[in-house]
């Protein structure tokens, strides 16, 4: 790769999410070359990918690209390249554009979507981790609304219009929601000549309850607003197979549907290289000390969803949501400075800040504390959270004037095939 060499030490931090921006956005002040590598040239907030999916955004409002986040940064480097092998004996990392020795090395690099080893669900389903695979979602739920319009055999349309998504935790209850709300104040206007009514939207969860990481009764609240909207829950349901025409469940219920949703598991993004399994915890993490550094290297760091720190509070390590990632990166930044100045590194510990989930149109679950509640004065603090927590200040504009047009109109706007989806075969 074509970085200088200079006098000051490297720090290679791969993976521009949540946690690798806030660590570079910090390390400004110090005596360090930051070189920040991300298969992207944009941060993506992933809390807003469903509204990208079901034409409520466009993604250029939740994707904020990564040179200008950085640009305040001397001594700052971006190269937009895929990380495929880290060799940790010389201090190397090997990408599509060539090699990169560092001093320091910070993994970032998340998750990717899990599906548990079904190769055909893998190749049918739609999975939501990133801006593509939204705009795909959005795609495909326009392509097959208009193909729907023009079927005459009810079957076939009824397939085309039912909408399953897969995993009832915070990114498919909102996606649901969302559906719901297309369904309700969109569609009807747009298919005029269409029977609406025949959309169907099921969310199907393995375990016992909605919004598992939630409190009992936020997760009551969110089954009971999703029931209000017509959404399908049903709980301790095991999808099982998908061939992009009929789903299977565990206990041999068939459905056919054009559109699967997959948004029940992830799994650590790692990068090989590291020799030994024993690293890694079950959700395929890097096990962490309190600094955040790998087990049995003093200069290699993981944050954010791909690091597992056990902890008395968290013994199962830290939830896989945005706080943790963005309270890594700002305090490994710290112990960075601490470690440059020969002084001793202190243990992160994790401040939970609260968990919330909107259901469509003026309805959220909030878990502040010991506060839980639900309803419209969730969703106004919902709202506030996360126009609080986009990246740069247009696009909050953007997203704020969406919100407030689509909010007044019972509209989403950005209902455009842009890029036709076709499914690989
Ligand atoms: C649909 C969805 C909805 C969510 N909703 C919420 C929510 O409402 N609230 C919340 O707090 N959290 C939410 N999350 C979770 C939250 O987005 C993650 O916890 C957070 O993004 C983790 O930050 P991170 O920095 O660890 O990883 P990420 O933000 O995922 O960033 C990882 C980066 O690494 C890059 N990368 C990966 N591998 C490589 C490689 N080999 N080479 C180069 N680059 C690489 C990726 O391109 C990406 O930019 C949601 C996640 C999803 C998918």
């Amino acid at each position: 790769m074509n970085i200088p060499d200079t006098s000051a030490k490297r720090i290679v931090i791969i993976g521009g999410g949540f946690g690798g921006i806030s660590l570079a956005k910090k390390l400004g002040r110090l005596a360090l070359q930051v070189v920040l590598i991300d298969r992207h040239n944009y941060h993506t907030f992933q809390p807003l990918l469903y509204q990208v999916s079901t034409s409520g955004l466009e993604p250029d409002s939740i994707a904020y690209p990564i040179r200008k986040v950085l640009k305040r940064l001397d001594n700052f480097h971006f190269r937009l390249t895929s990380v495929e092998h880290i060799d940790t004996a010389k201090q190397e990392i090997h990408s599509a554009i060539g090699k990169l020795t560092y001093d320091y090395l910070v993994i970032a690099t998340g998750t990717k979507t899990n599906f548990f080893g079904n190769t055909r669900i893998e190749t049918n389903a739609m999975p939501m981790k990133t801006v593509p695979q939204a705009l795909n979602i959005r795609s495909l739920m326009l392509q097959n609304f208009e193909r729907a319009d023009d079927c005459e055999q009810e079957e076939d349309r009824k397939a085309l219009l039912r909408f399953c998504i897969v995993g009832a935790g915070p990114t498919g209850v909102e996606l649901a929601g969302a559906f719901a709300e297309l369904k309700r104040h969109v569609f009807p206007k747009d298919y005029r000549h269409l029977n609406v009514s025949e959309m169907e939207i099921h969310l199907f969860e393995g375990g016992e309850r909605v919004l598992s990481p939630m409190s009992e009764r936020s997760s009551k609240k969110a089954s009971l607003f999703l029931e209000n909207l017509g959404v399908k829950v049903h709980v301790h349901t095991i999808v099982q197979d998908y061939d992009g025409d009929v789903l299977q469940l565990k206990d041999g219920t068939t459905m056919r549907t054009k559109n699967l949703i997959w948004a029940a598991g992830v799994t650590g993004a790692t990068i090989d290289g590291f020799e030994t399994a024993q690293l890694m915890d079950r959700l395929n993490r890097y096990k962490v000390n309190g600094f955040s550094q790998i087990e049995g290297f003093e200069n290699i760091f993981a944050i954010g969803d791909v690091a597992y720190m056990e902890t008395a509070e968290y013994p199962k390590g830290h939830p896989q949501v945005a706080q943790p990632a963005i309270q890594q990166g700002e305090h490994l930044a710290k112990n960075l400075n601490l470690l440059l100045q020969g002084k001793n590194m202190k243990p992160f510990s994790y401040f939970d800040k609260g968990t919330l989930a909107t259901i469509g149109r003026n309805r959220a679950v909030a878990d502040l504390g010991k506060l839980k509640f639900g309803g419209f004065f969730a969703w106004f603090i919902w709202i506030f959270v996360h126009l609080a927590a986009l990246v740069g200040f247009r696009n909050k504009v953007v997203v704020l004037f969406n919100w407030a047009y689509n909010y007044i109109n019972y509209d989403k706007a950005a209902r455009l095939i842009v890029r036709p989806f076709t499914r690989k075969v």
